[in-house]
């Protein structure tokens, strides 16, 4: 719950606000960036809500909020939102909505295929979410794109009777029961239009997931800038940057339009080929 003690002054007047918990993750200002801001490496809420659509938006994120740190609101209208969840980007790709502190607020993914859906990495497992996820048909499979994501697996397995994937190098003492840990640096399929493509760098373990040759799921391997380009990060490299590099160059043997991170913005491109030209200028940018 957001304290009213620990509310940040830079919020605009009214009955939303972001408290001083905030951990940065960026959720809310991705799915309302009209209302939530950043100042001094926290959000904040730049003005009130106003429009219905507006308002249900400023709550989807007040729920996914890993931390609990906005608030202003309860009740109904707070369980309206929750009830959005898992929300569809395109196709069959939902975003699950609601983010896991332990996983720094990144995305979980919800893939729905005739042949048992795929859940990509951990959302935080509230039982209204699971409940919905359930009503969807459940999850087959778990991918784990590395590590840092894991958050609530053990509940989703025991929910679910899913089984979940990570790469060997990635696995811990958490993870150690993970049902089917791949090995080495090629592709695997893990079923029909489910290819697993281990892309060390971020982590010794990371991997990505292509689903349908369309949508790739990319953990913290890669996301899109603010203008629609890819971008990697340095900064948050933990294993070797040399292989993120020529992880990323890997990446252009396989077709796709979508990259779907666990942390930062989306990518969509109309075509493999304008997704790859975007793939080549990272490529260029990174080794001038
Ligand atoms: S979703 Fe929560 S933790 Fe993330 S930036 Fe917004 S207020 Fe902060």
């Amino acid at each position: 719950m957001a304290r009213l003690n620990l509310r940040l002054k830079e919020n605009a007047p009214g009955p939303l606000y972001v408290d001083e918990t905030c951990i940065d993750c960026d959720t809310c200002r991705q799915m309302a960036p009209e209302i939530y801001g950043e100042s001094r490496g926290l959000s904040y809420v730049m003005r009130q809500p106003e429009s219905r659509d507006e308002k249900l938006r400023a709550l989807q994120a007040l729920v996914a909020c890993p931390t609990a740190s906005i608030g202003g609101a309860k009740g109904a209208e707070v369980r309206d939102a929750l009830a959005t969840f898992p929300q569809r980007i395109d196709g069959p790709v939902h975003d699950c909505g609601l983010r896991a502190e332990s996983s720094f607020g990144a995305t979980s993914y919800l893939v729905l295929r005739p042949a048992g859906n795929v859940l990509v990495d951990s959302p935080r497992a509230a039982g209204p979410l699971l409940d919905r996820v359930e009503a969807s048909g459940g999850v087959r499979l778990l991918f784990l794109t590395h590590r840092d994501d894991v958050a609530d697996h053990a509940r989703l397995h025991a929910r679910f009777s899913c089984d979940r994937v990570l790469h060997r190098d990635d696995v811990s003492r958490s993870t150690r029961e993970v049902e089917l840990q791949l090995q080495g640096g090629d592709p695997v399929e893990l079923g029909p239009g489910l290819l697993a493509i281990p892309v060390p760098g971020h982590t010794r373990g990371s991997c990505a997931l292509l689903v349908d040759g369309e949508y790739l799921f990319t953990g913290d391997h890669l996301w899109a800038a603010e203008d629609g380009s890819l971008e990697m990060g340095r900064s948050v490299c933990w294993y070797s940057w040399d292989e993120q590099v020529r992880s990323l160059e890997k990446l252009l043997a396989h077709s796709f339009r979508w990259v779907l991170p666990g942390h930062g913005r989306r990518a969509r491109a109309g075509s493999a080929a304008e997704m790859h030209a975007k793939l080549r200028r990272l490529l260029r940018d990174l080794r001038r």
